[in-house]
């Protein structure tokens, strides 16, 4: 049994003092972690991780979990902690020396775990497993784990015979290439436009950091004036408050046209950057893979490793979603016509280019508020004492303050108990924005829960990072960090999950915490815990104001309330036909005899029929549809919609409960979430999990409430 230790390599006296080493199954040193520790740490780690597929592809090796996937997994995870910490650091706190460290490992790394994917001796072992009589003795997790991977060696093409196989991997490559040229062309397009306007006149309406960013930009280019471009923070406030219908038109057409063949005309763009060819050479070879693999279509294909269980179904609860929202996006639409045409005198009808100036205008009209007295009710420790006591109350468990090693002087750590007092999970939160970390916001696995070989329990730590903006010194005195109301709901959003990967109580890695989870099912937990930060009860205990520490009024909370759901008939339409159109050049779309505008067609075809709002003949945003031609979302944009329909379903569990006990923070459906959603991770279907919890089939009649999108 086990390895043989002998010419299993062992780090040198050197190598254990590296910090990304020197951690072991413990917490790395951040602080400690120089760019010169990387090749030398990441070079081990990968031959140790070698030597283990090698040993676990020798003949005499074992096909049974302990003699083939333990090891494995032991050498696979300490590469991806140790470079998983490399990659945190490149992510929030970033250096010249560090960037080049990671960039010099990186393909090395990629390479390694893309070998294990096509390792055919390695898919022979876990299909000998999988047959052997050890197979039946496994615990449903590691099953799984067996499954999972068969799936994806599989989806790999391990099961093609040998003559197809050097067409399936350039397809592949070909893919890869196309998917960048297409980015590549969105982003010349939208990087070369530029338009220059010198009478300040012209900037009506205009708020004054968008003229100050124009007056940069042009200053950048080395002209005299306000310079505007197709990126989105410099076209959007143009599109949103400019007076100035001419240059609103102006801005829209290019934006609209950017990557197509009307670019030249529109766009100041060049005819190479069309990506009219580009789509149907990537649909055609999404469908050859497909049929290599044996499915119908690449629709059929995506959805192996996903929730939903079919083509139709999909299609089904799109089309669905369509007609459910379409009364009232249409209703949105009528209100917008007439208050453009009683208060903007716009009486010729609305033109795509007024869309987005005469929502904003309406919407400060109906649900004026400052967005900063706002943000004064949220104080980031106040907050977290909100979040964490919905935590506790919900899930049983006790967070308190942990004193882990950190990468910068802001971050915190926290240690989450259960309810007997045993230490369940540790947690970092990183909140402020600084100079060398990325932007956005994000849950990142640090260690997964695991069973180790010695039997003992490895428990999870996950890192929580968003970019909140730092506190500032107002005479020397640091004010109290406040945030807004949406970094609220970003923050509940990452802790959602964050306590999917710590809540977890499977122990086989490859499927405990978000490891293996459907990822059209992987944000349930995240969009589940954005409710709270509507509900009043949270929101009374969650907020003091920075100066009088007063909670929020309940008058300003009705206003956030009302204006949440804005508009929500239009952008969920319009969410709804972007998903269906990626679904149907996906499922029903024939590229071999496609020509020419064939995809712009289905596109366009499909918006006829549900849209409101009339489309502009010159709009090619399918050509900038970078999610699907450049993203990993091709046949996965429903995700969003779908996702967003379980997390409000799971949510109405506790809305009913709230009916009975007078509270949304109910313990029982908490505890009962916990255990059928939280800690079952990727070890069965999300399908069977949701079921579990709800006792029944997802229903979408939830969200369209929660939507403001059913007639009361
Ligand atoms: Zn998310």
């Amino acid at each position: 049994m086990g390895m043989t230790t002998s010419t299993f390599p062992l780090p040198s006296a050197e190598l254990q003092q590296n910090p990304l080493i020197a951690f072991g199954r413990g917490i790395c040193a951040y602080s400690e972690v120089k760019p010169t520790d990387i090749a030398p740490a990441i070079d081990f780690l990968l031959e140790r991780a070698q030597h283990a597929v090698d040993h676990a592809v020798a003949p005499a090796t074992p096909s049974n979990w302990n003699d083939l996937v333990e090891p494995l997994e032991d050498a696979t995870e300490s590469l991806s902690r140790s470079w998983g910490v490399v990659s945190h650091l490149n992510s929030v706190a970033d250096t010249p020396e560090l960037r080049a460290a990671y960039g010099e490992m990186m393909p090395k790394v990629t390479a390694f775990f893309s070998s294990l994917g096509q390792n055919l001796a390695l898919y022979q072992k876990f299909k000998e497993l999988s047959q052997s009589p050890d197979f039946s003795k496994l615990h449903s997790a590691q099953k799984k784990v067996i499954e999972n991977s068969l799936r994806d060696f599989r989806l790999g093409g391990a099961e093609l015979p040998d003559s197809q196989k050097p067409r399936f991997s350039q397809i592949q490559d070909e893919q890869a290439l196309l998917g960048k040229a297409f980015s590549d062309h969105v982003l010349d397009s939208t990087d070369n436009f530029v338009h220059l306007i010198s009478d300040k006149a012209e900037l009506a309406g205009l708020p004054e950091d968008a003229i100050a960013a124009a007056a940069d930009l042009a200053q950048q280019k080395q002209l005299q004036g306000w310079a505007f471009s197709l990126h989105f923070p410099s076209y959007y406030p143009v599109m949103q408050y400019s007076e100035n219908r001419s240059l609103r038109r102006l801005m829209y057409e290019a934006y609209v046209t950017r990557a197509s063949e009307l670019a030249p005309q529109y766009a100041q763009g060049k005819l190479e950057w069309d990506n009219t060819q580009n789509m149907l050479e990537q649909l055609k070879l999404r469908d050859e893979e497909a049929r290599m693999l044996g499915f119908k279509n690449y629709a059929a294909l995506s959805l192996a490793p996903k929730m939903a269980n079919s083509v139709e179904e999909v299609d089904t609860f799109l089309t669905n979603f369509a007609q459910k929202s379409k009364p009232f996006a249409l209703k949105d639409w009528e209100e917008l016509t007439e208050f453009a045409k009683s208060e903007l005198a716009i009486v010729d009808g609305l033109e795509p280019w007024d869309i987005a100036f005469a929502s904003e205008k309406l919407k400060q009209e109906r649900y004026a508020f400052s967005e900063n007295e706002l943000k004064q009710y949220f104080p980031l420790p106040k907050v977290l004492e909100g979040l964490f006591g919905v935590i506790q109350t919900l899930f049983g468990v006790k967070i308190e303050k942990a004193n882990l090693p950190t990468w910068h002087a802001d971050v915190q750590s926290f240690e989450v108990k259960n309810a007997s007092g045993n230490t369940a999970a540790y947690f970092y939160l990183d909140p402020y924005a600084r100079s060398g970390k990325r932007g956005g916001a994000w849950m990142d696995d640090a260690r997964g829960r695991r069973e180790l070989p010695s039997g003992e329990i490895q428990i999870p730590v996950a890192y929580l990072v968003c970019n909140f903006a730092a506190p500032v010194k107002v005479n020397g005195v640091l004010r109290q960090p406040t945030i807004t109301h949406d970094d609220v709901i970003t923050l509940f959003h990452e802790s959602g999950h964050g306590l999917h990967h710590l809540l977890t109580q499977v122990s086989a890695l490859g499927v405990s915490g978000i490891n293996g989870v459907e990822w059209d099912a992987v944000e349930l937990p995240s969009q589940f815990m954005e409710n709270f930060c509507w509900e009043w009860e949270v929101l009374e205990k969650m907020t003091a104001h920075a100066e009088t520490g007063k909670p929020l009024p309940r008058e300003l909370y009705e206003k956030i309330l009302a204006a949440k759901n804005f508009q929500n008939g239009y952008m969920t339409l319009r969410q709804v036909v972007m998903s269906l159109t990626d679904w149907r050049l996906h499922a029903s779309f024939d590229p071999e005899s496609a020509k020419g505008q064939a995809v712009l067609d289905l596109s366009r075809s499909i918006a006829d029929q549900f849209n409101v709002i009339p489309q502009a003949p010159i709009s090619r945003w399918i050509n900038t549809f970078s999610h699907i031609f450049a993203g990993g979302y091709a046949a996965g944009y429903y995700s969003y919609k779908w996702a967003e329909v379980l997390s409000a379903d799971v949510y109405s569990a506790f809305e009913e409960a709230a009916k009975l006990t007078g509270s949304v923070l109910d313990e029982k459906t908490g505890a009962r979430y916990r255990k059928e959603i939280l800690e079952v991770g990727g070890s069965r279907p999300a399908a069977e999990s949701f079921k579990a919890f709800r006792g029944r089939e997802p229903s979408i009649d939830a969200l369209l409430r929660h939507g403001g999108l059913v007639t009361q």
